[in-house]
């Protein structure tokens, strides 16, 4: 067989060119780390109604920040076709992001397409959503009836002032609050709240969310910040480890370690002693998880990245719109996911600061999705 070899572009710079051998997925993809393809976070919009300091602060994405035009966007039918790949490929999740995920046009539409996809084993896919959500109340029921399975809300304290301060645009507690019983009481579930926490904003409220979640069907995550991007600032000290996290609650509500759910999974769990639930701890700085990760990420624009922190990402959209076919796509998919040997987190352990500072700009995590 002829291998053909193409460019596949980036904005800021190109990727190496990639084999683009026709390929039929077989559902057994490891990459040069020996880690699956499992899941697919899909970004499908880069604006948000949301100026999270730690994630789209108003200094950058202001009035004349220039988002993606909605011809560069992946359309529903190209989001589909991609994702069906995937799944070929052995993904069995996908979690739609963004931006604000819910601010796209007609985004049932999308959930309505991919519900319809099934894993290699025949079973239904792990589909989910991560939202602010501002939306949710309105849109709870619409989503459950397209197929979601259950949403993931991120909300960084119960303190309006404090709340409002983060997402600066004085958006108030109890709307998002109000978002998740109604995500909650259509079934969507079980749903988790992910808090980032981001020392000297927000810490003072780890408490007050564990105590707020705790004996409720929530699950209450918290997320070191990270130094995603390039736009955020970010600085090692206002990283609070998960251990403290894990220390402040466990002096008040004692907790016993819980074992992973599955392998891969991000947040390290933790049971409150008295049976009271359970919460996460995303330890993306202090305890790197790279040797098991086993996701991939689409951009808006349809570009594939094999890392959170890339700078760089793989066109699939170009060929797409090429006019490839499943099978030649299928092969830049497998290609793209076997030369993977991705592992930032881990190497910024060892070398904090010379990652941070790298001269290379990393995505946007509004671009990317988390
Ligand atoms: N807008 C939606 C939301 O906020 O849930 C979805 C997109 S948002 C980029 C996805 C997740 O990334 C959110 O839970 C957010 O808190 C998290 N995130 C954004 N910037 C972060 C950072 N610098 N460190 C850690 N988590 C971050
Ligand atoms: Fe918007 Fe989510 Fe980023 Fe906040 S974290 S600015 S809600 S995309
Ligand atoms: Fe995965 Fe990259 Fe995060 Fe490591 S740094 S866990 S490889 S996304």
């Amino acid at each position: 067989m002829t291998e053909r070899i193409i460019l596949l572009k980036q904005e800021r710079g190109s990727k190496p060119a990639v084999p683009l051998v026709p390929e039929a997925p077989d559902g057994l993809l490891a990459d040069a780390l020996a880690r699956p393809l499992h899941d697919l976070r899909i970004s499908i919009t880069d604006r948000c109604n949301f100026r999270c300091v730690y994630c789209m602060p108003k200094e950058v994405f202001d009035k004349d920040y220039q988002y993606l035009p909605h011809s560069s966007l992946l359309t529903f039918e190209e989001i589909t076709r991609i994702a069906r790949l995937f799944v070929a490929h052995g993904v069995e999740k996908i979690r739609l992001t963004g931006g604000e995920p819910l601010l796209r046009k007609n985004v049932e539409k999308l959930i309505e397409m991919l519900a319809n996809l099934r894993t290699v084993t025949g079973k239904p896919l792990d589909l989910t959503l991560t939202t602010n959500g501002s939306l949710l109340a309105r849109k709870a029921q619409s989503l459950k009836d397209a197929g979601l399975q259950r949403v993931t809300v991120s909300l960084d304290s119960l303190d309006d002032a404090t709340f409002k301060r983060m997402n600066d645009v004085d958006f108030a507690v109890a709307d998002v609050l109000h978002g998740i019983d109604a995500a909650h009481s259509v079934g969507l579930g079980p749903i988790k709240v992910n808090m980032v926490v981001k020392g000297g904003m927000n810490d003072q409220e780890i408490l007050p969310m564990a105590r707020h979640f705790r004996n409720t069907p929530y699950i209450l995550r918290f997320i070191e910040y990270m130094d995603v991007g390039a736009s955020n600032g970010w600085n090692m000290k206002e990283v609070i480890p998960s251990a403290e996290v894990v220390r402040r609650i466990g002096a008040e509500m004692p907790l016993v370690q819980a074992d992973p759910n599955y392998t891969g999974e991000t947040a390290a769990r933790w049971r409150y002693a008295d049976g009271g639930g359970e919460i996460g701890v995303i330890s993306s700085v202090t305890q790197a998880f790279c040797s098991d990760c086993t996701r991939a990420r689409l951009s808006t624009e349809g570009k594939l990245y094999t890392c959170l922190f890339a700078t760089q990402g793989h066109d699939l959209r170009a060929l797409l719109r090429d006019g490839h076919s499943d099978n030649e796509l299928s092969g830049a998919i497998a290609g793209i996911w076997r030369a993977r040997g991705d592992r930032y987190s881990e190497l910024r352990t060892i070398n904090t600061d010379g990652l941070a500072h790298g001269s290379e700009r990393k995505v946007e995590m509004s671009y990317i999705g988390g």
